[in-house]
């Protein structure tokens, strides 16, 4: 099965069925994680709202999403997506950093029609101090964003998954819809508008090695910084009914080293500028996760965590655990077909 049409019968096979009312009625899940607002620790309330979905997963999808199984199979109507707002308020407890996710985008109408953006964003105004939603690039426009300013006050930040800032590794191994470029215009337009802009970078897509990985990640940090107000590491982990899932069960697919994550976060500390560079790795020390050995996980994502918060990436200079080397000769033997 070539990757094209491997990609192709996934993302037909995911697609849940349109969902009844009572379904609808209720968002897919919401917690308070750590975060950082400039130098002071924050709490953040993360919430995700149920949808439609992102229309590229149902064409084609990137090759590590799994989220169109968390969406509707249909757009929610106006009401639903109240309820669902209502219910997650009952929870809000005034957290300063309010994350808002659709698992696509929250500016595509066929999501997140245009009067529920406004009451959402009016809804956190006066209590949160930043509030992040997630979008596709073509849909970042003045006429999507101006409206949310006027209803907001305070920040607003704008997540875009740009993944890497290679046209490559983008089209054929992450599968996105839009080029590397379209990405950085999208993050520019954001700026040029007085909002933030955040970039995801995808650490260790398939089809490539741990070592061309770190290296794809630390060439995009440096490309995209200038762009970007926060650069955001994210290690891949296997999500249900995806081509990366599709490889693990092949043995085809590992994924990355925690120690790949500390290597970009240390050597990118010195190319990002002014950007903040941060990793909150999910499923982070899990089989299906990002992982070491098993025995240093722990306080390996407890020292990305802090150095994501704090800015300070030198405590990651002083980790060590006997899988470091373990990690090194993988590195080193993994392009020659021979497994450390
Ligand atoms: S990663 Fe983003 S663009 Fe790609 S299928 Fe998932 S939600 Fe859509
Ligand atoms: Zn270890």
């Amino acid at each position: 099965m070539t990757p094209e049409s491997l990609a192709r019968a996934v993302a037909r096979d995911r697609r849940p069925e349109p969902a009844g009312p009572e379904t609808a009625r209720r968002y897919v899940n919401q917690w308070v994680e750590r975060e950082a607002l400039g130098s002071d620790e924050v709490r953040a309330f993360v919430l995700i709202l149920k949808t439609r979905g992102c229309y590229w997963a149902d064409l084609k999808g990137c090759s590590m999403c799994g989220y169109a199984k968390d969406t509707l199979g249909r757009s929610a109507t106006p009401a639903e997506l109240a309820e669902q707002l209502a219910r997650a308020l009952d929870r809000y407890h005034d957290e300063p950093y309010v994350k808002v996710y659709t698992s696509g985008s929250f500016l595509d109408d066929r999501e997140v029609d245009r009067s529920s953006r406004r009451a959402i964003a009016t809804a956190f105004s006066g209590r949160a101090r930043r509030l992040l939603f997630e979008t596709l690039p073509e849909f970042a426009t003045a006429e999507t964003l101006a409206p949310l300013r006027e209803a907001f006050a305070g920040e607003l930040e704008v997540a875009l998954g740009l993944e890497t800032t290679d046209p490559v590794v983008l089209a054929r191994f992450v599968h996105k819809s839009a080029s590397p470029t379209e990405y950085l215009e999208a993050a520019d337009r954001v700026r040029a508008l007085g909002l933030r802009a955040k970039g995801y970078l995808l650490l260790k897509p398939p089809y490539l090695t741990e070592e061309e990985s770190v290296a794809d990640v630390l060439a995009s940090i440096e490309r995209a910084a200038p762009h970007f107000d926060t650069l955001s590491v994210n290690p891949v982990h296997i999500q249900n009914g995806t081509v990366v899932e599709w490889l693990y069960h092949r043995g085809r697919y590992r994924p990355p080293w925690l120690w790949s994550v500390v290597e970009v976060l240390r050597r990118g500390a010195g190319t990002r500028g002014t950007t903040r560079l941060v990793s909150f790795p999910t499923a982070g020390g899990l089989r299906r996760g990002p992982h070491n050995c098993g025995t240093c996980d722990a306080g390996v994502l407890e020292a990305i965590e802090t150095a994501s918060l704090t800015q300070e990436f030198s405590p990651l200079d002083a980790l060590d655990c006997p899988c470091r080397a373990r990690w090194e000769s993988h590195r080193a033997l993994e392009p020659l077909g021979v497994e450390a």
